[in-house]
C-alpha cells in the first residue's frame, strides 16, 4: 500500500473544536490518523477527550481542502499561483488605502487560529495599513461575557481553572449547553457530583443533559436571567449574607449597587421570570450555605441585547457573597471556540492592542509605536457589526477575512450577504471554499492546526503548544505565513521566521503574557496568564486583589433591558445553539464524514404542546418567518422545549438557516447580535 515505508509518528496537538482546550498524541502514518491519544499530563483533560477530538479530524484531508490561491474572474473562480494572488493583495489594498484612507478597509481575524496568527493579522491592520478596524467572531458570542468582567473585576477572563469548577461546593449553569458545547468539562460537573457531593443548579430555556442532572432546574421566560439573579443578590444581601469583610476589605460601591438593586423583589422576580419564589429563595440559600460557588455561561446569556449587563449581574452576584479570589469559585465564562480567549489577549478588538491595553491609551499607543516602528491611530475601530453597516453606508470598502465564516453565523444574513456584493475587495483566506467565499475576489488557502505550530489559549487562560502533524496539505500556508508575506508585500519588513519569533515580539509587548516562550511551553506544558518575566503564572486570579490601580473590585449596578417585541403576530420564540457531533456553523465537522453520518441534517426542536394546539407530528415541514427571512425545516417533538418555544440548531450544512431569522439587534455595550431574541410566525407546509 501507498502507506508502506512511512513511519509512524506521534505528535502533541491541541484540539481545535472548542474552548476547553483537551490535548492529546496524534498517533499517524503519512497522511493517516491512526488514533487521537490523550495523556495523563493534559492538563485540562487528562485521559478524556469527547467524540470531536476523538473522530472529528477527517476534514484535514478532505477532498474539498483549498490546495490552491483563486482568484475571481467575473463570476468565476481561476486557480492562480501564490505570487501573483499576494502581489493582487497587496497593490488592491495599496490602492484602496491610496484612495479612501486606511479606514476603508476591515480585518477579520479568527477564533480558531493560533494566537500568533491574531497578532499578525492586528498588527497587519494597525501597523501596515494604519486603521484599527479588526475584530474577530467572539463578538458574535463572548465579548458581552468579558465585557462583564472587565467592569467588575478588571481581567476578561475564567477567574480559577477547570480544576477549581471540579471543586466548587455548587456550581450554577446559565444559558449554556455544556453537556454538549464543552463535554469534557461537563464530565468534570458530573464526576463532581457523583464523588464530592457538588451541588447543581442550571438555568436554561431547554432541559438538555445538564438541566436534567442538575439539583434544580429553572425555566426563566426568555431574556429574564438578569432580573432572577439581582432578585437572588437583594435577597441575600437582605438576609445578611453578604460577606461583609470581603466587600469591605476587596470591593468598592456596594451602597450605591444595594441601592440600585431596590426594585428587584422577589414578587417583581416571579412575575417577571416565571419562577416561584420559593425557588428563588431555595438558589440564595443555596449559594450562602456553599463551599465555594463559580458560576458557569455560555450564548445564553450573552446573546441578548443586555447581554453584558446580565454578564455584569452573575460578577455581581460573586462579589457579594466573596465568591472570587479564592480556590472552587469565581466566574467561568465557557469560551465557545478553541481560542476565542487568545483572540481576545492578541488584539483582535477594535479598541485593544495585545494584552487589552486601549488603542486610545498615550503611553500604550507610544509602547507599540516604539516597538513596531510607526505612527498609530488613536481612533476605536470598527467591530465586525459596524464594518457591515459601513459597507452600507458607503465608508468600507474592503475586507480581508481570516478563518471565519461571517457569511454564515452573522445575524440577519441576507443584510450581510448584500454588504459583501457591495464591496470593492473581499479576501477571503480559510481552509474550504466557504459560503462567504462566495463573494470574494481573492480566496487564500490556509492550513488548519494539524498543519501548523503556535499556541491557543483555552477557556482557562492556559496557553498551549500545538505541534505539526502533517505537511500543509497542496500548496495551502499557514496564516501567519501568509500574512506575513502580504505585509513584506506591503513594505513592511517583518522577519518571523517561525511562529515562536512572534510569541517573543508579543510576550514583550503584553504584560499578561510577559513571561511566555516557547520552551515553556515545551510538549505538554503549559502556563496561564498572567504569566510575569520569570514565568510564574497564576492559575487563580485575585489572590492578591483585582485587576484594578487601587485592586479592588467594582460593583456594577445594571439595569434589565426588556427583550424585544416582534409583536403578536410573531408568537414563536426561536432559541438556537449547538449540536454535540457538530461544531458552530458546521465547516469542519460537516466535512468529517465520521460524523456527518451520524447526525445528517437539521430539524427543529417542537414541545407536545405546540405540537398539539398545531397539528405538528414528528416530520412535518414547517415554515418559520420572521421580520428578517424564513426558513423550512422538519419537526421533532421533544420535552427538551416547552409552550411556544422552539430549538433550531445552528448547525446548517448548507443555508445558515437560523440567521435568516435573525435580526440586526445587538447587545447594546458590545454590539454582540442578539440571536437569542428571536420571534418568528410558524405555519405548516404540505409536502412536496
Ligand atoms: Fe475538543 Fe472540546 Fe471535545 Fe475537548 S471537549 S475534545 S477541546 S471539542
Amino acid at each position: 500500500s501507498a502507506m508502506r515505508g512511512e513511519r509512524i509518528k506521534k505528535t502533541k496537538t491541541v484540539c481545535t473544536f472548542c474552548g476547553v482546550g483537551c490535548t492529546f498524541d496524534v498517533w499517524t502514518k503519512g497522511r493517516h490518523i491512526l488514533k487521537v491519544d490523550p495523556q495523563k499530563e493534559s492538563p485540562a483533560n487528562g485521559i478524556s477527550t469527547c467524540v470531536k477530538g476523538k473522530f472529528g479530524w477527517d476534514f484535514v484531508n478532505s477532498e474539498e481542502r483549498l490546495t490552491k490561491p483563486l482568484i475571481r474572474e467575473g463570476d468565476y473562480f481561476r486557480e492562480a499561483e501564490w505570487e501573483e494572488a499576494i502581489q493582487l493583495v497587496a497593490s488592491k489594498f495599496k490602492e484602496l488605502k491610496d484612495q479612501y484612507g486606511p479606514d476603508s478597509m476591515g480585518f477579520i481575524t479568527s477564533s480558531k487560529c493560533t494566537n500568533e496568527e491574531s497578532y499578525v493579522m492586528q498588527k497587519l491592520a494597525r501597523a501596515v495599513i494604519g486603521t484599527n478596524n479588526v475584530d474577530n467572531c467572539s463578538r458574535y458570542c463572548q465579548t458581552p461575557a468579558t465585557m462583564g468582567l472587565f467592569r467588575t473585576v478588571g481581567y476578561g477572563g475564567d477567574a480559577g481553572s477547570i480544576e477549581d469548577i471540579g471543586n466548587a461546593g455548587l456550581v450554577i449553569i446559565i444559558g449554556s449547553n455544556t453537556a454538549e458545547a464543552h463535554p469534557v468539562l461537563a464530565t468534570r460537573v458530573k464526576r463532581a457530583q457523583k464523588l464530592n457531593g457538588q451541588k447543581l443548579i442550571v438555568a436554561d430555556l431547554r432541559e438538555h443533559e445538564m438541566a436534567a442532572r442538575a439539583d434544580l432546574f429553572i425555566h426563566p421566560k426568555p431574556g429574564t436571567d438578569l432580573v432572577w439573579l439581582s432578585a437572588i443578590t437583594k435577597y441575600i444581601i437582605d438576609q445578611g449574607w453578604a460577606n461583609e469583610s470581603f466587600l469591605a476589605d476587596k470591593v468598592n460601591g456596594f451602597d450605591l449597587y444595594a441601592k440600585s438593586l431596590k426594585d428587584f423583589t422577589l414578587e417583581y422576580a416571579e412575575e417577571t421570570t416565571g419562577i416561584p419564589q420559593e425557588q428563588l429563595i431555595q438558589i440564595a440559600k443555596n449559594i450562602h450555605e456553599s463551599d465555594g460557588v463559580c458560576i458557569l455561561w455560555a450564548m445564553g446569556v450573552t446573546q441578548h441585547m443586555g447581554g453584558s449587563d446580565t454578564s455584569t449581574a452573575i460578577s455581581n452576584l460573586l462579589l457579594v457573597t466573596g465568591n472570587y479570589g479564592r480556590p472552587a469559585a469565581g466566574a467561568y465564562p465557557l469560551r465557545g471556540h478553541n481560542n476565542v480567549q487568545g483572540a481576545g489577549d492578541f488584539g483582535s478588538a477594535p479598541d485593544s492592542f495585545p494584552g487589552y491595553e486601549k488603542v486610545y491609551d498615550d503611553k500604550a499607543r507610544a509602547k507599540f509605536e516604539k516597538a513596531w516602528g510607526v505612527k498609530l491611530t488613536k481612533e476605536k475601530g470598527l467591530n465586525n457589526h459596524e464594518m457591515i453597516e459601513s459597507i452600507h453606508g458607503g465608508s468600507l470598502k474592503a475586507m480581508y477575512i481570516k478563518g471565519e465564516e461571517m457569511g454564515l453565523v452573522d445575524s440577519n444574513i441576507n443584510v450581510v450577504h448584500n454588504a459583501y456584493e457591495k464591496l470593492e475587495f473581499l479576501v477571503v483566506q480559510d481552509i474550504f471554499f466557504s459560503r462567504t467565499a462566495e463573494y470574494a475576489d481573492v480566496v487564500l488557502p490556509a492550513c488548519p492546526s494539524f498543519e501548523k505550530e503556535g499556541t491557543f489559549t483555552n477557556t482557562e487562560r492556559r496557553i498551549q503548544r500545538l505541534y505539526q502533524v502533517f505537511e500543509p496539505l497542496g500548496e495551502s500556508k499557514p496564516d501567519w505565513e501568509i500574512i506575513t508575506e502580504i505585509a513584506n508585500r506591503l513594505g513592511a519588513n517583518w522577519d518571523y521566521r517561525h511562529p515562536s519569533d512572534i510569541m517573543d515580539e508579543a510576550a514583550m509587548l503584553s504584560s499578561i503574557y510577559a513571561g511566555v516562550t516557547y520552551e515553556r511551553l515545551e510538549g505538554y506544558k503549559s502556563l496561564q496568564w498572567p504569566v510575569s518575566k520569570d514565568g510564574k503564572d497564576q492559575p487563580l486570579l485575585y489572590l492578591d486583589g483585582f485587576h484594578f490601580p487601587d485592586g479592588k473590585a467594582r460593583l456594577h449596578p445594571v439595569k434589565w433591558t426588556i427583550p424585544l417585541d416582534f409583536g403578536e403576530e410573531y408568537d414563536i420564540h426561536v432559541n438556537n445553539g449547538r449540536l454535540l457531533e457538530h461544531f458552530h456553523e458546521g465547516n469542519l465537522t460537516y466535512k468529517s464524514k465520521g460524523i456527518s453520518e451520524k447526525t445528517p441534517s437539521v430539524f427543529l426542536e417542537v414541545s407536545r404542546e405546540l405540537a398539539a394546539e398545531r397539528g405538528i407530528k414528528d416530520g412535518t415541514l414547517v415554515r418559520l418567518t420572521s421580520p428578517y427571512g424564513n426558513v423550512k425545516v422538519k419537526c421533532v417533538i421533544t420535552d427538551r422545549v416547552k409552550g411556544k418555544e422552539v430549538y433550531l440548531p445552528m448547525n446548517d450544512s448548507d443555508e445558515g438557516a437560523i440567521n435568516k431569522l435573525t435580526s440586526s439587534f445587538a447587545d447594546k455595550d458590545t454590539d454582540t447580535p442578539a440571536y437569542k431574541e428571536t420571534q418568528a410566525k410558524l405555519e405548516i407546509l404540505k409536502e412536496e
